[in-house]
Protein backbone atom coordinates (compact mmCIF):
# COMPACT_ATOMS: atom_id res chain seq x y z
CA UNK A 1 0.00 0.00 0.00
CA UNK A 2 1.33 3.16 -0.80
CA UNK A 3 2.13 6.06 2.09
CA UNK A 4 1.95 9.64 2.20
CA UNK A 5 5.58 10.61 1.82
CA UNK A 6 4.86 14.57 1.64
CA UNK A 7 2.09 17.58 1.67
CA UNK A 8 3.25 20.69 1.00
CA UNK A 9 1.61 24.62 -0.23
CA UNK A 10 3.54 27.13 -1.65
CA UNK A 11 2.38 30.65 -3.13
CA UNK A 12 2.73 30.91 -6.98
CA UNK A 13 3.12 35.02 -7.72
CA UNK A 14 5.22 35.31 -10.80
CA UNK A 15 2.20 36.31 -12.48
CA UNK A 16 -0.33 39.48 -11.53
CA UNK A 17 -3.00 36.81 -10.22
CA UNK A 18 -1.18 34.68 -7.31
CA UNK A 19 -2.39 30.73 -6.65
CA UNK A 20 -1.71 28.60 -3.53
CA UNK A 21 -1.05 25.14 -4.71
CA UNK A 22 -0.96 21.98 -2.55
CA UNK A 23 1.14 18.78 -3.60
CA UNK A 24 0.93 15.56 -1.90
CA UNK A 25 3.22 12.88 -3.32
CA UNK A 26 3.14 9.14 -2.27
CA UNK A 27 5.91 6.41 -1.52
CA UNK A 28 5.14 5.17 -5.31
CA UNK A 29 6.17 9.01 -6.72
CA UNK A 30 2.88 9.61 -7.94
CA UNK A 31 1.69 13.62 -7.12
CA UNK A 32 -1.27 14.76 -6.34
CA UNK A 33 -2.08 18.54 -7.18
CA UNK A 34 -4.67 20.83 -5.29
CA UNK A 35 -5.52 24.46 -4.11
CA UNK A 36 -6.14 25.93 -1.40
CA UNK A 37 -7.80 29.76 -1.10
CA UNK A 38 -5.17 32.25 -2.08
CA UNK A 39 -5.98 34.93 0.94
CA UNK A 40 -7.45 38.51 0.24
CA UNK A 41 -4.87 39.72 -2.35
CA UNK A 42 -1.89 42.53 -1.30
CA UNK A 43 0.00 43.86 -4.71
CA UNK A 44 2.62 45.32 -2.49
CA UNK A 45 3.41 41.87 -0.71
CA UNK A 46 1.18 38.83 -1.97
CA UNK A 47 2.55 36.30 -0.06
CA UNK A 48 1.93 37.82 3.20
CA UNK A 49 -1.82 37.09 2.91
CA UNK A 50 -1.82 34.18 1.49
CA UNK A 51 1.07 32.52 4.57
CA UNK A 52 -1.66 31.52 7.02
CA UNK A 53 -3.24 29.37 4.98
CA UNK A 54 0.09 27.96 3.41
CA UNK A 55 0.94 27.51 7.74
CA UNK A 56 -2.07 25.41 8.29
CA UNK A 57 -1.17 22.75 5.22
CA UNK A 58 2.36 22.64 5.96
CA UNK A 59 2.84 22.65 10.12
CA UNK A 60 -0.28 21.78 11.42
CA UNK A 61 -1.63 19.00 8.50
CA UNK A 62 1.46 17.72 6.77
CA UNK A 63 2.66 16.20 9.80
CA UNK A 64 -0.49 14.33 10.63
CA UNK A 65 -0.58 13.14 6.75
CA UNK A 66 2.96 11.98 5.92
CA UNK A 67 3.21 7.72 6.61
CA UNK A 68 -0.48 7.53 6.23
CA UNK A 69 -2.40 6.24 3.31
CA UNK A 70 -3.45 8.35 0.28
CA UNK A 71 -6.78 6.70 -0.71
CA UNK A 72 -8.39 6.81 2.48
CA UNK A 73 -9.52 10.22 1.74
CA UNK A 74 -12.83 10.51 3.67
CA UNK A 75 -10.89 8.70 6.95
CA UNK A 76 -8.30 11.23 6.45
CA UNK A 77 -10.82 14.06 6.11
CA UNK A 78 -12.68 13.49 9.52
CA UNK A 79 -10.17 12.57 11.54
CA UNK A 80 -8.47 16.21 10.13
CA UNK A 81 -11.15 18.30 10.13
CA UNK A 82 -12.35 16.71 14.14
CA UNK A 83 -8.55 17.24 14.95
CA UNK A 84 -7.93 21.09 14.07
CA UNK A 85 -11.72 21.79 15.35
CA UNK A 86 -10.25 24.03 17.87
CA UNK A 87 -8.87 26.54 15.24
CA UNK A 88 -12.78 26.34 14.14
CA UNK A 89 -14.70 25.12 11.27
CA UNK A 90 -14.43 28.09 9.66
CA UNK A 91 -11.65 30.79 7.91
CA UNK A 92 -7.99 29.31 7.40
CA UNK A 93 -8.07 26.38 8.68
CA UNK A 94 -10.95 24.40 6.70
CA UNK A 95 -8.67 26.64 3.50
CA UNK A 96 -5.58 24.54 4.53
CA UNK A 97 -7.70 21.63 4.30
CA UNK A 98 -9.16 22.13 1.54
CA UNK A 99 -6.00 22.14 -0.53
CA UNK A 100 -5.06 19.07 0.97
CA UNK A 101 -8.34 17.01 0.21
CA UNK A 102 -7.89 18.71 -3.75
CA UNK A 103 -4.54 17.09 -4.19
CA UNK A 104 -5.79 13.66 -2.46
CA UNK A 105 -8.42 13.57 -5.05
CA UNK A 106 -6.08 14.22 -7.63
CA UNK A 107 -3.58 11.62 -6.60
CA UNK A 108 -6.34 9.04 -6.31
CA UNK A 109 -7.76 9.32 -9.89
CA UNK A 110 -4.29 9.94 -11.34
CA UNK A 111 -3.38 6.17 -9.10
CA UNK A 112 -6.82 4.75 -10.86
CA UNK A 113 -6.83 6.15 -14.31
CA UNK A 114 -9.79 8.35 -13.73
CA UNK A 115 -11.49 11.29 -13.72
CA UNK A 116 -12.47 12.55 -10.31
CA UNK A 117 -16.26 12.85 -11.09
CA UNK A 118 -15.85 9.04 -12.35
CA UNK A 119 -14.81 7.78 -9.35
CA UNK A 120 -17.70 9.30 -7.56
CA UNK A 121 -20.29 8.01 -10.21
CA UNK A 122 -19.98 9.39 -13.51
CA UNK A 123 -21.17 12.86 -14.78
CA UNK A 124 -25.10 13.45 -14.55
CA UNK A 125 -25.26 15.97 -17.91
CA UNK A 126 -23.18 16.16 -20.85
CA UNK A 127 -22.75 19.78 -20.04
CA UNK A 128 -22.76 22.72 -17.64
CA UNK A 129 -23.76 26.80 -18.37
CA UNK A 130 -20.80 28.68 -17.82
CA UNK A 131 -20.41 32.10 -17.34
CA UNK A 132 -17.63 34.57 -17.59
CA UNK A 133 -16.53 36.50 -14.64
CA UNK A 134 -15.48 40.14 -14.67
CA UNK A 135 -13.34 42.11 -12.50
CA UNK A 136 -14.31 45.36 -11.46
CA UNK A 137 -13.87 47.62 -14.55
CA UNK A 138 -16.19 50.55 -13.78
CA UNK A 139 -15.54 51.71 -16.72
CA UNK A 140 -18.21 50.88 -19.73
CA UNK A 141 -16.03 50.93 -22.52
CA UNK A 142 -13.97 47.94 -21.03
CA UNK A 143 -16.97 46.43 -19.87
CA UNK A 144 -18.62 46.52 -23.29
CA UNK A 145 -15.71 45.34 -24.85
CA UNK A 146 -14.74 42.56 -22.41
CA UNK A 147 -18.30 41.49 -22.87
CA UNK A 148 -18.08 41.22 -26.75
CA UNK A 149 -14.67 39.52 -26.00
CA UNK A 150 -16.53 36.49 -23.98
CA UNK A 151 -19.05 36.84 -26.60
CA UNK A 152 -17.05 35.45 -29.08
CA UNK A 153 -15.56 32.53 -26.95
CA UNK A 154 -18.56 31.43 -27.01
CA UNK A 155 -20.05 32.44 -23.75
CA UNK A 156 -23.86 33.57 -23.55
CA UNK A 157 -24.23 34.82 -19.78
CA UNK A 158 -21.82 37.33 -17.97
CA UNK A 159 -21.15 38.40 -14.63
CA UNK A 160 -20.26 41.85 -12.97
CA UNK A 161 -18.31 43.20 -10.33
CA UNK A 162 -19.75 46.64 -10.40
CA UNK A 163 -21.87 48.55 -7.71
CA UNK A 164 -23.16 50.89 -10.26
CA UNK A 165 -26.72 49.80 -11.94
CA UNK A 166 -26.08 52.19 -15.09
CA UNK A 167 -23.05 50.02 -15.59
CA UNK A 168 -25.73 46.93 -16.39
CA UNK A 169 -28.35 49.50 -18.08
CA UNK A 170 -25.07 49.81 -20.79
CA UNK A 171 -24.54 46.15 -21.67
CA UNK A 172 -28.66 45.57 -21.54
CA UNK A 173 -28.09 48.63 -24.30
CA UNK A 174 -25.19 47.23 -26.34
CA UNK A 175 -26.19 43.66 -26.57
CA UNK A 176 -29.87 43.43 -26.07
CA UNK A 177 -32.11 40.78 -23.68
CA UNK A 178 -30.54 37.44 -24.47
CA UNK A 179 -27.40 38.29 -22.56
CA UNK A 180 -27.72 36.67 -19.50
CA UNK A 181 -26.10 39.06 -16.84
CA UNK A 182 -24.91 38.63 -13.05
CA UNK A 183 -24.36 41.16 -11.23
CA UNK A 184 -22.21 40.28 -7.41
CA UNK A 185 -21.52 43.52 -5.34
CA UNK A 186 -18.99 41.42 -2.56
CA UNK A 187 -21.51 42.82 0.12
CA UNK A 188 -21.14 46.60 -0.88
CA UNK A 189 -24.16 47.84 0.55
CA UNK A 190 -26.15 48.34 3.80
CA UNK A 191 -29.98 46.54 3.43
CA UNK A 192 -31.91 49.67 2.91
CA UNK A 193 -29.15 50.31 -0.21
CA UNK A 194 -29.66 46.65 -1.57
CA UNK A 195 -33.01 47.00 -1.85
CA UNK A 196 -32.64 49.93 -3.90
CA UNK A 197 -30.36 48.66 -5.96
CA UNK A 198 -31.46 45.12 -6.37
CA UNK A 199 -34.98 46.70 -7.59
CA UNK A 200 -33.19 48.35 -10.28
CA UNK A 201 -31.35 45.10 -11.18
CA UNK A 202 -34.83 43.76 -11.16
CA UNK A 203 -36.19 46.18 -13.53
CA UNK A 204 -33.13 45.24 -15.92
CA UNK A 205 -33.94 41.78 -16.28
CA UNK A 206 -30.40 40.11 -14.67
CA UNK A 207 -30.10 37.18 -13.73
CA UNK A 208 -29.11 37.06 -9.59
CA UNK A 209 -27.75 39.63 -7.68
CA UNK A 210 -25.22 38.21 -5.78
CA UNK A 211 -24.03 38.81 -2.11
CA UNK A 212 -25.89 42.61 -1.82
CA UNK A 213 -25.79 43.12 2.07
CA UNK A 214 -22.71 43.70 4.42
CA UNK A 215 -21.70 41.79 6.53
CA UNK A 216 -22.19 39.25 3.65
CA UNK A 217 -23.01 36.47 6.11
CA UNK A 218 -25.67 38.64 7.68
CA UNK A 219 -28.31 35.62 6.55
CA UNK A 220 -30.91 37.79 7.83
CA UNK A 221 -30.43 40.83 5.78
CA UNK A 222 -30.13 38.41 2.87
CA UNK A 223 -33.22 37.35 3.95
CA UNK A 224 -35.18 41.09 4.00
CA UNK A 225 -33.53 42.04 0.92
CA UNK A 226 -34.86 38.78 -0.79
CA UNK A 227 -38.56 39.52 0.48
CA UNK A 228 -38.45 43.06 -1.10
CA UNK A 229 -37.26 42.75 -4.38
CA UNK A 230 -37.99 40.66 -7.35
CA UNK A 231 -34.50 39.92 -8.42
CA UNK A 232 -33.17 36.10 -7.44
CA UNK A 233 -30.67 36.40 -4.88
CA UNK A 234 -27.08 34.28 -4.86
CA UNK A 235 -24.27 34.05 -1.99
CA UNK A 236 -22.14 31.60 -0.18
CA UNK A 237 -19.00 31.71 -1.24
CA UNK A 238 -18.17 33.25 2.24
CA UNK A 239 -20.17 29.71 4.15
CA UNK A 240 -17.52 27.48 5.26
CA UNK A 241 -19.26 24.32 7.36
CA UNK A 242 -22.20 22.68 6.63
CA UNK A 243 -24.11 24.05 9.31
CA UNK A 244 -23.38 27.76 8.16
CA UNK A 245 -25.42 26.41 4.36
CA UNK A 246 -27.94 24.98 6.37
CA UNK A 247 -28.36 28.17 7.87
CA UNK A 248 -28.41 30.53 4.80
CA UNK A 249 -30.74 28.39 2.98
CA UNK A 250 -33.33 28.18 6.13
CA UNK A 251 -33.66 32.30 5.14
CA UNK A 252 -35.21 30.79 2.05
CA UNK A 253 -34.18 33.93 0.14
CA UNK A 254 -31.57 32.43 -2.13
CA UNK A 255 -32.32 30.81 -5.85
CA UNK A 256 -28.57 30.05 -6.23
CA UNK A 257 -25.67 28.67 -4.08
CA UNK A 258 -22.45 29.59 -4.30
CA UNK A 259 -19.96 27.49 -2.53
CA UNK A 260 -16.14 27.63 -2.76
CA UNK A 261 -14.57 24.81 -3.05
CA UNK A 262 -11.02 26.25 -2.02
CA UNK A 263 -12.53 27.24 1.47
CA UNK A 264 -15.17 24.80 2.53
CA UNK A 265 -12.99 21.81 2.81
CA UNK A 266 -12.03 20.63 -0.29
CA UNK A 267 -14.10 18.07 -2.45
CA UNK A 268 -14.94 16.09 0.52
CA UNK A 269 -16.77 18.26 2.09
CA UNK A 270 -18.68 19.96 -1.33
CA UNK A 271 -20.38 16.81 -1.94
CA UNK A 272 -22.55 17.21 1.26
CA UNK A 273 -23.26 20.93 0.76
CA UNK A 274 -24.65 19.59 -2.75
CA UNK A 275 -26.35 17.33 -1.77
CA UNK A 276 -27.97 20.03 1.24
CA UNK A 277 -28.12 22.12 -2.10
CA UNK A 278 -30.12 19.33 -3.42
CA UNK A 279 -32.83 19.14 -0.64
CA UNK A 280 -33.66 22.74 -0.49
CA UNK A 281 -33.67 22.41 -4.44
CA UNK A 282 -31.56 25.20 -4.73
CA UNK A 283 -29.25 26.07 -7.84
CA UNK A 284 -26.10 24.99 -7.18
CA UNK A 285 -23.47 27.69 -8.70
CA UNK A 286 -19.75 26.88 -7.44
CA UNK A 287 -17.84 30.20 -6.49
CA UNK A 288 -14.31 30.46 -8.39
CA UNK A 289 -12.34 32.96 -9.65
CA UNK A 290 -8.60 30.69 -10.19
CA UNK A 291 -7.92 28.57 -13.17
CA UNK A 292 -6.21 25.59 -12.05
CA UNK A 293 -6.99 23.01 -10.02
CA UNK A 294 -9.83 24.89 -8.21
CA UNK A 295 -11.38 25.28 -11.58
CA UNK A 296 -10.80 21.79 -12.30
CA UNK A 297 -12.25 20.55 -9.11
CA UNK A 298 -15.30 23.21 -9.28
CA UNK A 299 -16.38 21.44 -12.60
CA UNK A 300 -15.40 17.84 -11.28
CA UNK A 301 -17.44 18.49 -9.08
CA UNK A 302 -20.46 20.31 -10.61
CA UNK A 303 -20.66 17.48 -12.64
CA UNK A 304 -21.66 14.91 -9.80
CA UNK A 305 -24.80 16.79 -8.98
CA UNK A 306 -28.14 17.23 -10.68
CA UNK A 307 -28.57 20.42 -8.52
CA UNK A 308 -25.71 22.15 -10.70
CA UNK A 309 -26.66 25.19 -13.14
CA UNK A 310 -23.77 27.26 -13.66
CA UNK A 311 -20.06 27.39 -13.50
CA UNK A 312 -18.28 30.29 -12.93
CA UNK A 313 -14.61 30.91 -15.37
CA UNK A 314 -12.61 34.05 -14.41
CA UNK A 315 -12.54 36.24 -17.43
CA UNK A 316 -9.22 38.55 -17.24
CA UNK A 317 -8.18 41.48 -20.05
CA UNK A 318 -5.09 40.15 -22.24
CA UNK A 319 -2.05 40.18 -20.57
CA UNK A 320 -3.41 39.43 -17.20
CA UNK A 321 -2.56 35.71 -16.02
CA UNK A 322 -3.10 33.59 -13.33
CA UNK A 323 0.51 32.11 -12.06
CA UNK A 324 -0.78 28.37 -12.21
CA UNK A 325 -0.85 28.06 -16.06
CA UNK A 326 -4.02 25.90 -16.66
CA UNK A 327 -6.29 26.37 -19.69
CA UNK A 328 -9.79 26.65 -19.61
CA UNK A 329 -11.51 23.43 -19.54
CA UNK A 330 -13.45 22.24 -22.79
CA UNK A 331 -16.52 24.32 -23.94
CA UNK A 332 -19.20 24.04 -26.27
CA UNK A 333 -22.26 26.28 -27.10
CA UNK A 334 -21.81 28.04 -23.59
CA UNK A 335 -21.36 24.33 -21.85
CA UNK A 336 -18.32 23.43 -20.14
CA UNK A 337 -17.68 19.48 -20.78
CA UNK A 338 -17.06 16.87 -18.64
CA UNK A 339 -13.30 17.05 -18.29
CA UNK A 340 -11.00 14.10 -19.86
CA UNK A 341 -8.09 13.12 -17.94
CA UNK A 342 -7.36 11.06 -14.60
CA UNK A 343 -7.94 13.04 -11.27
CA UNK A 344 -9.32 16.39 -11.22
CA UNK A 345 -7.81 17.05 -15.20
CA UNK A 346 -5.83 19.45 -15.29
CA UNK A 347 -2.42 18.05 -15.50
MG1 LIG B 1 -18.85 36.64 -5.56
Amino acid sequence: MPRIESVTAELLHDQPLVNVITRVRDSDGLEGVGEAWWGIFDRDRPSRTASPVIAVVNDLLAPRLVGRDPDAIERLWFELWDWGYRYADQGIFPMGLSGVDLALWDLKGKRLGAGVAALLGGPVSDGIPAYASFPRYANRERLVAETARALEAGFTAVKLHEVDPDMVAVLRDEFGDALKIMVDVNGHFDPLEAIAVGTRLGELGVTWFEEPVRPMRDHAAIARVGAAIECDLAAGENEYALADFDSLLATGALAYLQPEITKIGGLTAARRVSALAELYNVALCPHNFRLGPALYASVQWAFTSPASRWLEIPWVPPGVAFSFPAPLPPMRDGLVLPLEGPGLGCG
